[in-house]
């Protein structure tokens, strides 16, 4: 039987590191279990962090924020967590580092980005069909790139893959994008972006990597042909709630639910960040989650007389 741990926290982005801090800074014995990856990393420019008026790109971000985690006592221990289930008053957690075992936990799971579910997203992905940007744009340098989806997401990558690639095509179902009004003003300003409003992308063509797609007009239903050779998709985000399958309410999309206090329908599991149900996923609003997270849990373990 693995040791019981006061408090383990599962993920490695803004929410769990700044769980991490909050708690060590009072006083627990903190564990944090996940593996680097995830939407927060996987940014590549962050400009709407306070404090920070010269921007940071996300990976120095969430590391500067595991460095000061781990300067304040927080243990780390880099490993993927695919269960957690309660048995009695503790938390089971199956991670591929071994079982561990907690009187508290705190998932900051985070998300990933949602499938559009067309022909081709599957068989191409890889070769040409790709959902991270900074991962994957140095590829496409001086190439004809399409980017799906008109939130922050989207605009925001069709605006760092303008600098590689000779010409962008943002496609949004609607003819208004939903992304932050200074994000749109960049693109409306950015020569090689064009967007074709109101229109979806059906399909998407060619032999061993992607050649072309096809694009329909809402209004018209007129379809046409676009050669291109990568397809970007940000069509939303997904929690990374798979682990805690049975155990705790979730929404419609499958995000946890939680109250202010970040406490969940299982009395000692909270959760932060964007695995839980909000109407806000940023840097911010994840590290807020995750220090009032922190807070809750070491109230949990006072309550509970498990805290060491
Ligand atoms: P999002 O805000 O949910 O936007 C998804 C976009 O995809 C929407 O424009 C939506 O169209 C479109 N879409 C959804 N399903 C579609 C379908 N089946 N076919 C075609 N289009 C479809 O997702 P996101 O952009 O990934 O952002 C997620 C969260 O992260 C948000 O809270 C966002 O603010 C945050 N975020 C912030 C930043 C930043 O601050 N710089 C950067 C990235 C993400 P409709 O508009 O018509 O619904």
């Amino acid at each position: 039987m693995s040791p019981l741990h006061p408090l383990i926290i599962v993920g490695a982005g803004p929410a769990g590191y700044t769980a991490g801090l909050y708690a060590a800074r009072g006083g627990l014995e903190a564990l944090l279990i996940g593996l680097p990856g995830g939407t927060g990393i996987a940014t590549d420019w962050v400009e709407n962090y306070p404090a920070l008026p010269e921007g940071i790109s996300g990976f120095d971000l969430v590391d500067r924020m595991r460095q000061q985690a781990e300067a304040a006592g927080l243990h780390v221990e880099m490993a993927e967590v695919s269960r957690i289930s309660l048995i009695g008053n503790a938390f089971s957690l199956e991670t591929g580092a071994g079982p561990f075992t907690a009187s508290a936990v705190i998932v900051a799971t985070g998300a990933f980005p949602a499938l559009l579910g067309v022909p081709g997203e599957v068989e191409f992905r890889g070769k040409g069909v790709s959902y991270c940007a900074t991962c994957d744009g140095p590829l496409f340098r001086g190439k004809r790139l399409l980017v799906v989806g008109g939130g922050d997401s989207a605009v925001q990558e069709a605006l760092f893959l303008a600098k590689l690639a000779s010409q962008v095509t943002l496609v949004h179902r609607r003819d208004k994008l939903r992304a932050t009004q200074c994000l749109q003003d960049l693109a409306f300003l950015t020569h090689n972006i064009s967007i074709a409003w109101n229109s979806i992308l059906l399909r998407i063509e060619g032999t061993n990597h992607v050649q072309s797609v096809v694009l329909k007009d809402v209004n018209s239903g007129q379809e046409r042909s676009l050669e291109i050779d990568g397809v970007f998709l940000y069509v939303g985000l997904r929690p990374n709630s798979s682990l805690l399958s049975g155990l705790v309410n979730l929404d419609p999309i499958g995000a946890i639910l939680t109250d202010e206090q970040m406490t969940t329908s299982v009395p000692g599991l909270f959760a932060a960040g964007d695995v839980r149900s909000t109407s806000l996923r940023q840097y911010i609003t994840a590290c807020a989650d995750g220090a009032v997270a922190a807070i809750s849990a070491i109230h949990f373990l006072q309550r509970h007389g498990s805290r060491k």
